[in-house]
Order: C-alpha cells, then sequence, then structure tokens
C-alpha cells in the first residue's frame, strides 16, 4: 500500500481522500445491530497500547514516513482523524452503509451535502422540515441560486409533479418534525431514481438506525443531528452523513476536507459512548413514548395526538412497513389557546421546557413560539404548527411519573 501511495503520488489528492475513505469504511459488521454499535471500528489491535476504549486523539498533525508517504492514513486533522474514525465506522454499520462522514453538526452535514449541487439546481424537500433546514435552504442557499420546494410527500402524486427538469436533490425526514408525518421512503426513492441524476437523502434524526435504515429502502444518503438520539446525554452537537456509494463517498470526503465542517476529537468520543447504547436507549423511549400517546389520546383536555404507533395516525401502516419502531417524539394539541399551552408547560415539573430531543431526559416545547419561530406564519398554518401545538421528547424516566406529570398539569391548565 505504501507502494502504491510513492507510485500514485501524482494523483495525491485524489489518493488520499479514496484511502481515507476506505479507511473509513466498515471492514468486518456482524448480523445484529447491537453488535455493530458496540464493536464495528473498536478494535484495540489499532491503538499501540490495545486500548479496548477508542483513545481520544489530539494531535492535529502526523508524521509521516516519507514526504506525502502517510504512515497511517493520517496528515491533519481536518482530512481525518484516528478518534473520528472510529465513530465515522461505527455509525456507518450500525445504518447498514459503507462510509460515514462525521461532521461538527447537524446543519454542518446538510450545507455539506447542498455542496454537492451547484447554482442553477433544485431541491425538492418534505414541507414538514426541520426548522433549521428550512431556513438554511429558504435564507441561505437560495442566494446561491439554488431553489428549493417544500412539498408534502404524504402525496405520491404531488411529489411527482414537483420534480423539474433541474431538480438534483430530494431532501425527506421521515417522522417529520413536529407533526409526525410518514413519508415513503421505498416509494419516494423508486420515483426520484426514475431519473439517474436525483440523489435522495433521508434525516434520519428522529428515528436512529435502531429503527429506521433508510439506505436499505433505496436512499442514497442518510444524515443525522448526532446531537438527539445518537450522542443521546445532551452534551454534544454533532451531525454525520451515511453512504454506499464510493464515488459519492470520495466527493463528500473532498468536500469534508475543503469545507472544514468537522468535530472535535472529544466530541467524537463522546458519540462513540453514546451509540454504544442506542439500542438500548431506543427501546425504551418507545416504551415511554407510546405510554405518553396512549394516555394523551385518551384525556379530556387534549384534542388530537401524533404519534406514528397509533392506529388513529394517518400513516400508521407505511410506519408499521419501513420502520422497526416508532421512536420516542409525540405531538398533542392541547384544548384552549397558547395561554393553556403556555400553562401547561409551566405547570410540567419533570418535562423540562427547552427546544432540541432525543437525549435521556423528558423535553417539552411549543414549535410555533420555539423550534418552528423561523418556518413563516402562512407555512405554518398549512403544516397545523398551531400555538397549541406541543412537542414531546420522551426521555427515560419511570412511565409512570411521567404520566403523572402530563396529568397534574393537563389538570392545572384545562379550559
Ligand atoms: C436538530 C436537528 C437537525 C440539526 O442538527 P444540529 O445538530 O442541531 O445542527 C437536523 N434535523 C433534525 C431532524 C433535527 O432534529
Amino acid at each position: 500500500m505504501k507502494r502504491l501511495v510513492f507510485v500514485f503520488s501524482k494523483y495525491r489528492p485524489f489518493l488520499c481522500s479514496f484511502l481515507r475513505s476506505m479507511a473509513s469504511s466498515s471492514e468486518t459488521t456482524f448480523p445484529h445491530f447491537a453488535t455493530d454499535a458496540i464493536h464495528v471500528g473498536q478494535e484495540p489491535e489499532q491503538w499501540s497500547s490495545y486500548a479496548v476504549v477508542p483513545v481520544i486523539s489530539l494531535s492535529t498533525t502526523f508524521k509521516q514516513d516519507g514526504p506525502a508517504n502517510l504512515h497511517a492514513g493520517f496528515e491533519y486533522s481536518r482530512s481525518g482523524n484516528p478518534t473520528r474514525n472510529v465513530f465515522e465506522k461505527c455509525i456507518a454499520a450500525c445504518e447498514g452503509g459503507k462510509h460515514g462522514l462525521a461532521t461538527s453538526s447537524g446543519l454542518a452535514a446538510t450545507v455539506l451535502l447542498t455542496h454537492l449541487l451547484k447554482s442553477g439546481d433544485h431541491i425538492v424537500s418534505v414541507n414538514d422540515v426541520y426548522g433549521g433546514t428550512n431556513r438554511y435552504y429558504t435564507s441561505i442557499a437560495s442566494k446561491f441560486n439554488i431553489q428549493t420546494s417544500f412539498v408534502d410527500c404524504t402525496n405520491l402524486d404531488t411529489f411527482r409533479a414537483s420534480i423539474k427538469e433541474n431538480t438534483k436533490m430530494v431532501w425527506l425526514e421521515t417522522p417529520t418534525n413536529p407533526t409526525l408525518k410518514v413519508i415513503d421512503i421505498k416509494a419516494i426513492s423508486a420515483i426520484a431514481h426514475e431519473r439517474k441524476d436525483i440523489l435522495v437523502v433521508v434525516d434520519n434524526t428522529f428515528l436512529s438506525p435502531y429503527f429506521q435504515r433508510p439506505l436499505e429502502l433505496g436512499a442514497d444518503v442518510v444524515m443525522h443531528s448526532v446531537t438527539k438520539y445518537i450522542n443521546g446525554h445532551s452534551d454534544v452537537v454533532m451531525g454525520v452523513i451515511v453512504t454506499n456509494d464510493d464515488e459519492l463517498c470520495v466527493r463528500m470526503r473532498y468536500l469534508q476536507n475543503a469545507l472544514g465542517p468537522v468535530p472535535s476529537p472529544f466530541d467524537c468520543f463522546l458519540a462513540n459512548r453514546g451509540l454504544k447504547t442506542l439500542h438500548l436507549r431506543m427501546k425504551e423511549h418507545e416504551r415511554n413514548a407510546t405510554a405518553m400517546a396512549t394516555f394523551l389520546e385518551g384525556n379530556p383536555n387534549v384534542q388530537e395526538v401524533f404519534y406514528p404507533g397509533l392506529a388513529s395516525h394517518p400513516q400508521h401502516e407505511v410506519a408499521k412497513r419501513q420502520c422497526k419502531g416508532f421512536g420516542g417524539m409525540v405531538a398533542f394539541r392541547i384544548k384552549g389557546d397558547l395561554s393553556n399551552a403556555k400553562k401547561f408547560l409551566s405547570s410540567l415539573k419533570i418535562f423540562t421546557l427547552a427546544e432540541s430531543l432525543g437525549g435521556f431526559e423528558s423535553l417539552v416545547e411549543i414549535p410555533s413560539i420555539m423550534t418552528h419561530a423561523s418556518v413563516s406564519e402562512q407555512e405554518r398554518k398549512m403544516l397545523g404548527i398551531t400555538d397549541t401545538l406541543i412537542r414531546l421528547s420522551v426521555g427515560l424516566e419511570e412511565r409512570d411519573d411521567l404520566i403523572g406529570d402530563l396529568d397534574q398539569a393537563l389538570k392545572a391548565s384545562s379550559v
């Protein structure tokens, strides 16, 4: 391999990306998710100390065997880092993908992916998309002449009709945020792939790879806000991109280095540690969320409940078909108006009023004035993001304590 590097040194820029992508592709995977999450990329033999827990490699630069002759594939920590490599291999395996690319935040992953496009290209995005993604496409990418149509992707005819000649990317998020609509990834990918030049990206943040694996359903790329369930402890802001496509990986490795949105080795260490218990946490998040959704559905102070696991959910059948589970996010409409919603929030004792989601702790928010305040009023109205819509990120506390908390706060805020 070293000889190869020497022989092809004049192709160094290409070869470096290629070697790095190979170094980050998962070589050995296991039959089941939990074993992948715990072992892939974690081989003690990669460290001179045989450390069982990965080393936090803080060095920004790496000694070379000769000029442009890399010892272990690393040269500078923006272009590749051993601790980052461990996390990238592990999460790739968990998504059923070959290549993982970590980024400094979920939004940094979105920006990196959008740099695969050029001025004049068009994106079709699900309309109920994460507020920050909406803001990036509406206010920033648009300045570089990349236009985005926000479309109801639960309707396949509407989706098909929204594809234009210059469409180059389809951006899906499912379940959507905050109304938890479920998009049929397989059906959308099949329509998009009638054209060879359209990339299908799925933001898989809400379900995590434990419950949903979009690459197996036909998507080209999966991205995550690692900040949420994957890290799971509300102490890291980070993102990741996973794909099976070698050529696409080389282009994204180039962008990861050329744009520079990379996470710190310490954050990679923490995210890798969080990933070890993802399967256990997701099962418990789901049990608790199911209990909350069922309780809320039967409560006289609640107008409507949104949870893909409920038989009353409009896309419950699609969710059952494409997901292994329904996740830990629940939304509901409280009876009354904004004042009742605010009273409910201030009466809660366990659920913390805060943005974000996916951590061990239960959180609550009002999307219309918090996470989705940057979405226009008209659009919010269309999406059903009213002032009485409340979003729960159901954590890992004892189920009965959480139900008790919702119950007393609903009583305190009833109309
Ligand atoms: C939080 C979030 C993002 C953005 O990720 P950051 O890590 O906050 O940059 C993107 N998509 C979804 C669904 C999210 O919840």
